[in-house]
């Protein structure tokens, strides 16, 4: 008989998620009204150093609200890397705003910040930094070439829940920061989101943004288009659970990736994630491959080889500038990125959930040699 698939992601929630729904449940404050929702964002706010938090319903609402709070508009380019996923590009064009896109660096797999002041124009109005799959963005030169072309950052940190750059939070370097709670990331609301600041203004704005710019004086007269883009008290009561875990989770994260990195180490044709840099100490958010070239199959074909083998897996985001979509809208003619283009096609990633047993973990190394005959 063969084993069981191995899913991509299950999450963990045998905390205290299941005592604060009940919570929940028994005092009928199920909405965004709620006692979790602002004891959520406090404790998410003093977790990353930031004076402000705004729970919201998803990551990508949290670009989308960010990039409105910052005043980005029609015609103004932010900067940001093409290896993403759609919710950042989405978010800029959106406004009007032109989406600006730099290369990734063929090691960390983040945006390539020395591409990145070549590419300011006198349109420029922001960059957003998007740290991915694990390794934070090394954000000393960008926040450098911010500061000096009078820059805002925008912070998408949905993968970094835990992760430090200099022993500083992720989250904590951007204008506006955000972050994501969907179920495979480091903590999970099910669906969600935070907006995290030091400015009350862009809070104050975040915060009608997300409630539909309700007017506090009357209440059904509107001065601004906002959204519904509000949390569940259901939702928070979640999300304050597995804050509560958040160490132990990134420990266990960090043991993962290590343990895949011992045994996929000899397998020859793999690039693997980087373990550290000078800044940080990899979360493996997810746990990537990316195929060398003298590897005869891609990423594609090696994840159908995995699912044979009852191994989940998912492919690399793939690069803003070879999206369909924006293609359409006359966006990015002519723009190439090289590096963003390989890990799209030779790059995946295999289980790397919280709920992954070692026993689990162990197929899946198997499954993998087994593809490589070795
Ligand atoms: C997951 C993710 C998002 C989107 O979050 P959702 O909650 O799924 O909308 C945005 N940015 C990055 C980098 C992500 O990984």
């Amino acid at each position: 008989m063969s084993s069981p698939f191995i899913p991509v992601n299950e999450p963990l929630l045998d905390g205290n998620e299941k005592k604060y729904l009940i919570e929940c449940i028994d005092t009928g404050w199920i909405s965004s009204e709620g006692p979790f929702i602002k004891k959520f964002e406090e404790l998410f706010a003093e977790r990353v150093n930031r004076k402000h938090a705004i729970a919201v319903s998803n990551g990508s609402v949290a670009i989308d609200a960010a990039i409105i709070a910052l005043g980005i508009k029609a015609g103004d380019e932010v900067i940001m890397p093409s290896f993403t996923i759609i919710s950042c590009a989405a978010a800029i064009v959106r406004v009007g705003a032109i989406p600006v896109v730099v290369d990734s660096d063929p090691i960390t797999w983040n945006m390539d910040v020395n591409l990145v002041e070549e590419k300011i124009s006198m349109r420029t109005k922001a960059i957003m930094v998007v740290h991915i799959y694990g390794l934070p963005v090394d954000m000393d030169p960008l926040l450098e070439v911010a500061r000096k072309h009078n820059l805002k950052i925008i912070e998408d940190a949905a993968e970094m829940h835990g992760q430090t750059y200099k022993g500083r939070p992720c989250g904590s370097f951007g204008d506006v920061s955000t972050f994501s709670f969907y179920p495979n990331k480091h903590i999970t609301t099910g669906e969600g989101g935070m907006i995290v600041t030091d400015d009350q203004k862009i809070a104050d704005h975040c915060r009608s943004l997300r409630n539909l710019c309700f007017n506090p004086e009357k209440r059904f007269v509107h001065e601004e288009l906002g959204f519904n883009f509000r949390m569940t008290n259901l939702q928070a009561a979640l999300g304050l659970a597995q804050l509560e875990r958040l160490d132990a989770f990134v420990k266990r994260k960090r043991d993962m990736g290590h343990y895949y990195t011992e045994k996929l180490g000899s397998v020859k044709g793999l690039d693997l994630p980087l373990p550290q840099t000078s800044y940080a100490e990899n979360i493996y958010w997810v746990y990537g491959i990316v195929l060398k070239e003298d590897v005869p199959f891609d990423a594609a074909q090696a994840m159908k080889k995995l699912a044979a083998l009852n191994s989940g897996s998912r492919p690399f985001f793939w690069p803003m500038h070879e999206q369909p979509v924006f293609k359409k809208m006359g966006l990015f003619k002519g723009v190439y990125c090289p590096v963003a283009e390989r890990l799209a096609r030779r790059g995946f990633y295999i289980p790397s959930g919280l709920a992954l047993t070692t026993n689990q973990m162990d197929k899946v190394i198997e499954a993998v040699r087994e593809i490589f005959h070795n």
